[in-house]
């Protein structure tokens, strides 16, 4: 509290000060005035009627002027901008023979006006020739003029101000809000003796309130201001509800800005990768890190999870020993190459491919040089299945397994025939075989569409261990029935 009253107590001085420049820069404008019209030749000899008129002319463009007035050397009005005032004597006013005795511009105290009964405060200048006086002019500023711009210099909410001559007696203004009391005869004593300064709550028959006075330079009047303590902690406890509210709402906008970023910078990304993870998860290797990551650091961990995937992908799908298919990836192929048969029509032929007497060869020359051996096969396996919807894989131990898409047994033929052809060529050698090198025996099967993966595989398998029958290191194959093929082929495209 006793804070407080000092920031009002500040405040009201400083308010104080500024209300006593702006009276003084006001009572100026009106003296520039004065002496302006005052240096006009023709007043001597202006008519009364015409005169009455240039003043009611000055009187609209001058907001700080309540009357002009040409007082004659007798003290009566001569002209005015207020028609009311001609003909009234003012000789007996104090301003009127200070005028007379004085060069420049002299001002009465706050008065009461004889034409409109308000409260005025009165300039008056001679207008002479030579040392005969002509007129006494006389320039009133506008005190509601005056109230309001003091008003304006505060920055506390005011109670009230008012006027008030040098022994305290009010002159003009009033409460500023009913609720409030006007000033006690004690504290307006009291405003009056001080002259310049504050009275504070509890003194001076002032209860809540802060009470200033300043005196108006060149008079003896008053302005006397009073502040409500209570108004000022009310209007403390809104500002300060104000600015929480305001850093409420700030930090409600750095929050928001904050989870965009995050959402942008951090969210998406791992919902991307959380999204990859469950696709792989699913069996789709292919899926990958693919939106553009803007936190380098994430970009990093991104780029890096779709490196791990890819080397994932390499293992999971193909044999560590010859690099071919593994035996996982052949039955998905299978199962996929089988749906597409069913669904279009899209006919391919299962191939198994066995070493020829390869347990005779690991018993003579070890195992280690049996890996050599299915190293050196694996590649030219793979050269015979070239297309994107053809496999070559090692279905396990000795054994290979091709998935081509031809279906036409000339063809085959004639390709699985190459295919033995260039493993014995290979030329490596095999002295416990017949054939002194390593060979391998072919047997295929096309498939049909009503077959599982098992009976396709089954087929093709018999036709190998017929080849091994009729003497290994060959080719064998079920005739295809093209028709059956076809008939299903056309089947596929009747429409539903
Ligand atoms: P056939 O001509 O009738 O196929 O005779 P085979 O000896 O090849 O047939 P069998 O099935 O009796 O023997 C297969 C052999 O293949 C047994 C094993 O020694 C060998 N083998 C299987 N997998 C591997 C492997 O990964 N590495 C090596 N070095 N040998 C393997
Ligand atoms: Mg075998
Ligand atoms: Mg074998």
């Amino acid at each position: 509290m006793a804070r407080q009253l000092e920031a009002i107590n500040q405040s009201m001085l400083i308010s104080l000060a500024r209300s006593q420049k702006a009276f003084v820069e006001a009572r100026l404008e009106v003296e520039r005035l004065s002496e302006t019209i005052a240096l006009s030749k023709d007043l001597k000899y202006i008519s009364p009627q015409l005169c009455n008129e240039s003043m009611l002319r000055i009187l609209e463009i001058q907001q700080k002027v309540e009357r002009i007035s040409l007082i004659s050397p007798y003290g009566v009005i001569y002209c005015s901008s207020d028609p009311k005032a001609i003909g009234i004597y003012v000789g007996d006013r104090e301003y009127f023979s200070e005028a007379f005795a004085s060069d420049k511009v002299v001002w009465s105290n706050f008065i009461l006006s004889r034409i409109t009964g308000k409260v005025i405060t009165q300039s008056a200048k001679a207008i002479r020739s030579g040392d005969h006086v002509d007129f006494v002019l006389a320039v009133a500023l506008n005190t509601s003029y005056l109230h309001q711009m003091v008003l304006g210099q505060f920055d506390l909410p005011l109670t009230y101000a008012m006027l008030m001559d040098a022994d305290g007696k009010i002159l003009s203004g009033g409460p500023l809000s009913e609720s409030k009391s006007p000033l006690s005869d004690v504290t307006a004593k009291r405003l009056a003796e001080l002259g310049t300064g504050l009275i504070m709550p509890g003194t001076y028959g002032a209860g809540s309130e802060v009470f200033g006075v300043t005196t108006l330079t060149g008079t003896s009047d008053r302005i006397a201001f009073a502040v409500s303590t209570e108004k000022i902690q009310d209007a403390a406890t809104k500002e300060m509800i104000k600015q929480l509210v305001l850093v409420g709402l700030v930090a409600v906008g750095i929050v928001s800005i904050m989870l965009f970023l995050l959402e942008w910078l951090v969210l998406r990304g791992l919902r991307q990768m959380v999204h990859v993870a469950e696709r792989v998860a699913a069996g789709d290797w292919t899926s990958r890190v693919k939106q553009k990551l803007l936190l380098s650091d994430l970009a990093l961990v991104g780029r890096s999870v779709n490196m791990m995937l890819d080397s994932l992908e390499e293992s999971v799908h193909s044999d560590a020993l010859t690099g071919l298919a593994n035996r996982r990836a052949l039955d998905k192929f299978l199962q996929d190459s089988l749906s597409r048969l069913k669904r279009h029509g899209a006919g391919f032929t299962v191939v198994m491919i066995d070493i020829d007497e390869f347990k005779l060869f690991n018993d003579h020359y070890g195992h280690a040089t049996g890996d050599d051996v299915l190293q050196l096969i694996g590649p030219t396996i793979r050269k015979f299945a070239r297309r994107a919807d053809e496999i070559a894989a090692r279905y396990g131990g000795e054994e290979f397994t091709l998935i081509l898409a031809e279906t036409d047994s000339e063809k085959l033929e004639q390709h699985l025939e190459g295919l033995r052809k260039a493993i014995e060529e290979i030329g490596i050698p095999h002295l416990y075989s017949a054939r002194q090198v390593c060979t391998v025996s072919i047997g295929y099967a096309t498939a049909y569409p009503g077959d599982s993966p098992l009976m396709a595989i089954s087929r093709a398998d018999g036709c190998m261990y017929l080849a091994k029958r009729k003497g290994r290191n060959r080719v064998e194959g079920v005739p295809v029935e093209q028709e059956d093929l076809e008939i299903f082929a056309n089947f596929m495209t009747v429409p539903a």
